[in-house]
This record gives structure tokens, C-alpha cells and sequence, in this order.
């Protein structure tokens, strides 16, 4: 169960006080506090744990400082969608941008740094397309360990002053171990943090708790947790809240394809299809990652590339971020190059993603119409 406070309660004040001596009474009943501090107001959510199904909601709600009761099911109890009717924000915003499951942002960028002029002119090609996020993997999990594994930490001053200069607000990032955020946040310092980053699980790590626990404690940077690319989908949700039981809400989650040969000849079985199915579960936020999903630059008989056409699929059923691979010569790209589209077909990618926004909003409204009917 969660008790929603009323905006702006004072925690010294003598109703709330009340309210916690009234909890801490009740039998084999724990609470927890999480406290969301924004620019307008101060939020605070308690979360009861153990024996509540004796709890009325109806006494509940009558407490001290409560404004609303939310009787959360056993999954995913942060990031979930409760009963009776779960209206708790589904955005957040971080280095001005916003996020959330009705808001849409691009992520392209290259799969992997591989030199600084490569970053240089996708940074300005964003820039000159107004565009204020980017993907740039400096740490990749490589199946074979003899492959490029990233440049690292040697490779985070010039990426993040190179955003700054383009007012890039937001770069997705992998890491796949602990020290990695710490070096990403030593090297935001160093620079004066002239960028944000979104930490980046990938599929491989999807059910490395550890990684999944330290990430979730820190709360400065978001997180796009990726599913698992052969586990349920379930499974990758209880993965997400994980990052959320330990602190940080901020959470993305990233579709990628599921790893099948049912899915060829694209690399991955696309599945987009489970976009509105997240939003109905959880609150979070969905991104799309079509290159990832499709791994090529094939493409059908009226020139659209697959990898465009699936992500009109997902945008059009509600996508809220798409991380896609670009590269201004992906010939020579360490990784990832044969799914890279070309600087040239970034305004076309943009134009066709507007195509699609348009069409999901359309579908919206069509659908509340009929159901106001
Ligand atoms: C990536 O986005 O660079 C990546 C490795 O993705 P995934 O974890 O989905 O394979
Ligand atoms: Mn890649």
C-alpha cells in the first residue's frame, strides 16, 4: 500500500508526526519514505511492507497529512500501475528535458566513440536539426574479447565538451559495471558538466543485479534499462524495479528485439508491439532501439530501410525515445557499422519519425473520441 501525502508536508510538522506513530503501531507493518524534491513542490510517498491487507483504504485515507491510498499489487511496486486508479506521474525531467510516456526524444548518435571528428560532426549534424540528445557508447560489452571493447574513461572529456559546445543536454550512455558511473560522473565534474548523461543498461546486463542495485542507489543520472533479450518480459520488468526499489525512479525502458532465427534476417525479432503493453503495466517511460532490432541497412521496395519502417511502427504505437545508430562513415565504425545509417539520412529519419508522431496523436484523439461516444 501507498500513502500519498498531500503536497508539501512538512516531516517536523505535529500532524506528521501523528501520522508515523500511527504506522509504527500497527502490527507487522514497515514503512518507507521516498521523497521526491522538484522545482514547484515536494513530494512524499509512504510505502507500507508486510501485513497490510487488513488495512482499510478507507481509514487509511482518513490518516493525517494523506491525500490518496494506493493498494499496489505484489509487481512492480514502485514502477507499477496500481489499483484503484494509479494517476502518480509517469515523467520526470532531467538536464532540461523531459521524459515521459507522452513526450517523444531522438537518441542518435554513433554506437561506439571512435575519434573525435566522428563526434564532432554528429554533435553539429544533431545541432543543425535541432535535435538536444545523442547515444555515444564508450564502454561496450563485447562478445568477443578480442573486439574494440571502448575507449573508456580516456574518451569522456573530449565526448562531453564536444555536447557542450553543440547543446547536447542528454547523452545515452552504457556502462556495464559500478566504475563506470563513478568515472562518467568525475569526468562531468572535470569538464564542468557541460552535458547530461542517461546511464545505459544493455540486454546482456538486464538481470545483472548487482550492476542494477548499485545504479539504482545513485539518483543523479537516469537510467535506460534495455530488455533482456531472452528472457520474459516480466522478468525484465521486475529488472527495472529493481533500479526503482533502491531509489531512483528516473527509468527508461528500452525495447531491442529478442534474440530468435524467427526474427531473420533482421538481427533481432522486433517488438514493438509490447510499447503500449509497458505503458499499461508501468509508469515508465519506453524507448525503441531499431538498430539494434533490425542490424542492417536493408531495405524494402519503396526505399524505406527497415530500420526506419520499424520505427514508425513503435513511434506510432507511442514510443517515448528512440535510440538509433548513425555514423558519418560507417564503413570504417569499430562497432555496429553495417546497421549505422548515414548523416545524410538524418533528416529524413527525423522527417519520417514526425510522420509517425503525428499519426499516434491522431490515434489518441480518434480513440478518446469513441470512448467519450
Ligand atoms: C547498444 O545500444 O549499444 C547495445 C549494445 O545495445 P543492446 O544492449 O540492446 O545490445
Ligand atoms: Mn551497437
Amino acid at each position: 500500500m501507498i500513502l500519498i501525502l498531500k503536497p508539501n508536508t512538512d516531516h517536523t510538522s505535529h500532524d506528521y508526526r501523528q501520522l508515523t506513530e500511527h504506522l509504527n503501531n500497527l502490527p507487522n507493518v514497515e514503512f518507507r519514505v521516498h521523497q521526491e524534491i522538484g522545482t514547484q513542490q515536494h513530494l512524499t510517498e509512504v510505502y507500507l511492507i508486510g501485513d497490510t491487507k487488513p488495512l482499510d483504504m478507507a481509514d487509511m485515507q482518513t490518516l493525517p497529512c494523506v491525500e490518496r491510498v494506493v493498494r499496489i499489487s505484489e509487481e512492480y511496486r514502485v514502477l507499477g500501475r496500481h489499483q484503484p486508479v494509479d494517476d502518480r506521474a509517469t515523467s520526470f525531467e532531467y538536464n532540461g528535458v523531459k521524459f515521459g510516456q507522452d513526450t517523444l526524444n531522438v537518441f542518435a548518435g554513433l554506437c561506439a566513440v571512435d575519434i573525435p571528428e566522428h563526434v564532432e560532426m554528429m554533435m553539429k549534424a544533431l545541432q543543425e536539426h535541432g535535435q538536444v540528445c545523442t547515444r555515444m557508447g564508450a564502454y561496450k560489452p563485447r562478445t568477443n574479447p578480442y573486439s574494440f571493447q571502448g575507449h573508456g574513461k580516456d574518451c569522456l572529456p573530449y565526448v562531453f565538451e564536444l555536447a557542450g559546445k553543440y547543446g547536447i543536454r542528454v547523452i545515452a550512455m552504457e556502462v556495464t559495471h559500478e566504475s563506470h558511473v563513478h568515472e562518467i560522473k568525475e569526468a562531468l565534474e572535470a569538464t564542468g558538466n557541460p552535458t547530461g548523461v542517461m546511464l545505459q543498461i544493455g540486454t546482456r546486463n538486464t538481470q545483472n543485479f548487482e550492476l542494477l542495485k548499485s545504479v539504482g542507489r545513485q539518483q543523479e543520472f537516469p537510467v535506460l534499462l534495455k530488455r533482456g533479450f531472452g528472457i520474459t518480459l516480466d522478468e525484465s520488468l521486475n529488472a527495472a524495479e529493481y533500479l526503482a526499489s533502491e531509489g531512483n525512479r528516473k527509468v527508461i525502458f528500452g525495447l531491442r528485439g529478442m534474440k530468435t532465427n524467427m526474427g531473420d534476417p533482421h538481427r533481432n525479432f522486433v517488438d514493438f508491439s509490447h510499447v503500449p503493453v509497458i505503458h499499461r503495466l508501468t509508469r515508465m517511460p519506453v524507448c525503441i532501439d531499431p538498430s539494434h532490432s533490425v542490424g542492417s541497412r536493408d531495405r524494402s521496395p519503396n526505399g524505406i530501410l527497415d530500420v526506419m519502417n520499424v520505427t514508425a511502427q513503435g513511434v506510432i504505437a507511442g514510443a517515448n525515445m528512440i535510440l538509433v545508430d548513425f555514423h558519418p562513415n560507417p564503413a570504417k565504425a569499430l562497432v555496429d557499422g553495417p546497421q549505422a545509417l548515414l548523416m545524410k539520412e538524418l533528416p529524413h529519419f527525423l522527417e519520417d519519425v514526425a510522420v509517425a508522431r503525428k499519426a499516434c496523436e491522431e490515434r489518441a484523439a480518434l480513440a478518446e473520441k469513441y470512448q467519450n461516444a
